[in-house]
């Protein structure tokens, strides 16, 4: 790289502190919650779960939730029940954060990867279809960094070809299509808590459904398959005597987790009105930045901006890994793209399709700061070293 022509800028720049790309917005409140859950001697799964679960579910449109250890674990109970195997072959977007993939894996399935509309990040009709075979089980639809994938016409594809479809919510707490959550109507879908997410627990996830075989027979596999929880056996005055039905999992999320989530549940729509204004304006600042095209909500919803990337066109004067260095060099810590997971070490033995959409936008993107607290400032500092790169 070169050295910065004005040094004086440099030394500046050096001597304010980082710009994170993400921080979770966790306060006093949060602190005494999970006080609270530890001082009533109640740590494990428990009342603070079934609480979390009934707001999550009821805030996302769904008639059940079941709250697990993370988003993965969430998407794994969610083939379980869609009834995936060995043998079956699962339609995933490449371009998605590797435990998509990985999870028709655990149960044994085929991943296939399929391409990816390059506004949005999201597969598509097309794309899915072009994907199907005889063996297709399910589909997993990604609702990337947050933007909505157009699903009444997936919904619509995956019933015609008798295709189970899970949606992988883990982005896409408080995400909108056509004016209601994105989980308003879905088969199953998965949600995640990870800190990295707009809503966290530390560590955890949520699956929900209207199905209430279903969301019973989850909430059994998540506890080693005992068809009585060990709340309710604690619970009941008479001796309960458990029975475990099929192979289940230690998936359960903790109290103290719950109670956190139930605080961070009440600040979703403040956390995401406060990104979507930073996005705002980030989107009219780079209009006139040429070669730099930010994401932006799709004409049938609004995205969460879980996460803001930019494309670079080719005619940018940088490359990706230069202009993020770049941003490094300047206290901006911005992130690649969306990772394509048919490039990674672990799917090198996969047969796979031609995916061109997906490697153009992850090779090619950015994400940008944002997050709760984020200053003017801050984001004029981020601004002012993508107008510099692209020579304006
Ligand atoms: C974060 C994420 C996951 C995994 O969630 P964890 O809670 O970290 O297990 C799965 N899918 C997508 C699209 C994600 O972004």
């Amino acid at each position: 790289m070169s050295v910065v022509a004005n040094s004086a800028v440099a030394t500046e720049i050096a001597d304010l502190p980082r710009i994170p790309v993400m921080v979770p917005w966790l306060g006093e409140e949060e602190a005494e919650a999970a006080a609270a859950a530890v001082r009533s001697g109640w740590v494990a799964q428990g009342p603070r779960v079934a609480e979390f679960e009934r707001a999550f579910a009821a805030e996302v449109g769904a008639a059940y939730g079941v709250a697990v250890s993370s988003g993965t674990t969430a998407l794994h109970l969610g083939l379980v029940v869609l009834g995936v195997g060995p043998g079956d072959e699962v339609v995933v977007p490449s371009l998605s954060f590797i435990a998509t993939a990985n999870v028709a894996r655990y149960v044994g399935a085929t991943p296939v990867f399929a391409d990816i509309d390059p506004a949005t990040g999201n597969l598509t009709p097309d794309t899915i279809e072009a994907a199907l075979t005889p063996r297709t089980r399910a589909v997993i639809l990604v609702h990337q960094g947050g933007v909505p994938a157009d699903l009444e016409p997936i919904r619509a594809l995956c019933r015609r070809r008798n295709v189970a479809l899970l949606e992988d919510s883990a982005c896409a707490a408080g995400t909108l299509y056509r004016g209601r959550s994105v989980g308003a109507g879905a088969q199953v879908a998965a949600w995640s808590f990870h800190p990295r997410k707009l809503l966290t627990t530390g560590e955890g996830g949520m699956v929900t459904t209207d199905d209430a075989e279903w969301a019973a027979r989850m909430r059994r596999l998540r506890e080693h398959g005992m068809n009585v929880s060990a709340a309710d056996r604690h619970a009941s005055d008479k001796p309960v005597l458990e029975a475990y039905l099929e192979t289940g999992f230690n998936y359960r999320m903790t109290d103290i987790q719950a109670a956190v989530g139930l605080v961070q549940l009440k600040k979703l729509a403040a956390t995401i009105a406060e990104r979507r204004q930073l996005a705002a304006r980030y989107q009219r600042e780079l209009a006139d930045v040429p070669g730099l095209t930010p994401v932006a909500d799709p004409e049938y919803g609004e995205t969460n901006y879980q996460s803001f990337w930019v494309r670079l066109v080719d005619s940018f004067p940088l490359t990706r890994d230069e202009l993020l260095a770049r941003l490094a060099k300047a206290g901006v810590s911005a992130r690649r793209g969306i990772m394509a997971a048919h490039l990674e070490p672990a799917y090198a033995d996969a047969l796979v399709p031609p995916l061109p959409a997906t490697e153009a936008l992850s090779l090619n993107s950015l994400i940008l700061p944002v997050f709760h607290g984020m200053t003017g400032a801050q984001q004029d500092r981020v601004l002012a070293v993508l107008r510099a790169a692209a020579g304006g």
